[in-house]
């Protein structure tokens, strides 16, 4: 959707089509694990691209049918509708699809992708349903706080030893793992499961845990079964260069989907499954499809908003080898992340609400610099981030 405004905010007259194998136009998907769950009426699609959009930027969609085939030397696309489309530059952007529970009972967990998985999931989420939840991620957080907040008894069920494993400090982690218990959540870390039942999950240690209705968050994985069908080449997703390009110069690939080398952080080859990703690459994809020669080099940001609380984390965290800690008001408070050279790399932040957003706002600016700030002006929660900018 992002790409197909691009187009038309680049001058660019000709046709442009969207192809989809959802029926729905464009719409937004991080409020499915959030208001989509909680609100008392059924969610409807908060369009991205509606029809009056549409049809003012002259973008034609179809939807319904999904992209099967490419023929990349009849630059020809082939719908499973069995309909062919000619192009001359081609966008992939089919994100990523959940990873699917492999044990005994794991074909009847529901996931959560579209709004038909959030309508499903929210339909069954009523007052003193068992509700299991697989996966302590962001998925499976955000689906708990919703559950609670409707009245579930909720149980996650996580692999790893603590929850956010992966890309999300301990510091920031127990304050989420401590909000859910709170509210009355059951987390069990380090747990693995045997298999499931009809009326329960069965751990590997034989507690059963009962569950009405079981969800799995256990992951992404890039779907890119259209680009290897094409024989394009793949590394963790299609692979791509800075400028947003596959290894066929007129395919260009953004999003869930794809990895590139991150020009900040010295190269390395990242593959990002975060909204705003998805939509700066759309917008570098569009000028390099109509000629231009860009890179895309924003700094990774991402949010997970979880009863009052707003995560958001900017740059590379785990690229750090030091912390700085920035307190906040009313126990908010942000991680600053720092490599062996004292070069800003990351900010991991929590509080309530947008306690958090200005300073991990300008974090983010002073790790796109590659700046070596100050760390004294970092741990003072009263300083002005502004001023390291201008230095
Ligand atoms: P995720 O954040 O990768 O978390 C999945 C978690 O489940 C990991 O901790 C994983 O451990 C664990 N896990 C894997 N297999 C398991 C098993 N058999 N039993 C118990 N735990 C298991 O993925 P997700 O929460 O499913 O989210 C999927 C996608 O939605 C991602 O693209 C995510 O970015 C996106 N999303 C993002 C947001 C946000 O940014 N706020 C919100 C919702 C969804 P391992 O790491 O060991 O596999």
């Amino acid at each position: 959707a992002r790409a197909a405004i691009g187009f038309r905010e680049n001058g660019y007259e000709g046709p442009v089509t969207l192809v989809s194998d959802e029926s729905l136009l464009p719409y937004d998907r991080p409020p499915l694990s959030k208001a989509a769950l909680s609100g008392d009426a059924e969610p409807e699609p908060v369009y991205l691209l509606d029809a009056d959009m549409m049809r003012s930027l002259n973008v034609t969609f179809m939807g319904g049918a999904a992209a099967v085939a490419i023929d990349r030397a009849a630059k020809i696309l082939t719908l499973s509708s069995g309909q062919a489309l000619s192009y001359e530059k081609l966008l992939i952007a089919t994100g990523a699809a959940p990873r699917k529970l492999t044990l005994a009972g794991g074909e009847s967990a529901l996931d959560l992708r579209n709004l038909g998985d959030a309508i499903r999931i929210r339909n069954s989420f009523s007052a003193g349903v068992n509700v299991v939840i697989i996966g302590g991620g962001f998925i499976g957080l955000e689906l708990a706080a919703s559950a609670v907040k409707r009245g579930c008894l909720v149980t996650v069920i996580e692999a790893q030893p603590r929850i956010l494993m992966r890309g999300v400090p301990s510091e920031i982690s127990d304050v989420i793992m401590a909000r859910h218990l709170k509210a009355g959540n059951t987390i069990l870390t380090g747990s693995a499961i045997s298999h499931i039942e009809a009326d329960s999950v069965v751990l590997a240690d034989g507690r059963r845990i009962a569950a009405d209705i079981v969800i799995a968050g256990i992951g992404a994985a890039p779907r890119v079964e259209l680009a290897a069908q094409a024989g394009l080449e793949l590394d963790n997703g299609i692979a791509c260069d800075t400028g947003m390009r596959t290894s066929d110069p007129n395919i260009y690939a953004v999003g869930d989907c794809c990895s590139f080398p991150h020009p900040i952080f010295g190269g390395v080859r990242l593959r990002l499954e975060a909204w705003r990703n998805a939509s700066d690459q759309a917008v570098i994809a569009v000028e390099n499809m109509l000629g231009g020669d860009r890179q895309y080099e924003s700094v990774p940001w991402f949010w997970s908003d979880q009863f009052e609380l707003t995560l958001q984390i900017a740059g590379m965290p785990g690229l750090g080898v030091s912390t700085v800690l920035r307190p906040l008001k009313d126990g908010a408070f942000i991680l600053c992340h720092l490599d062996t050279a004292g070069t800003l790399v990351g900010a991991s932040g929590i509080g309530q609400g947008n306690t958090i957003a200005r300073d991990v706002r300008l974090l983010e600016m002073l790790i796109g610099k590659r700046m070596k700030p100050d760390t004294a002006i970092l741990a003072d929660g009263a300083s002005q981030l502004k001023a390291l900018l201008k230095a």
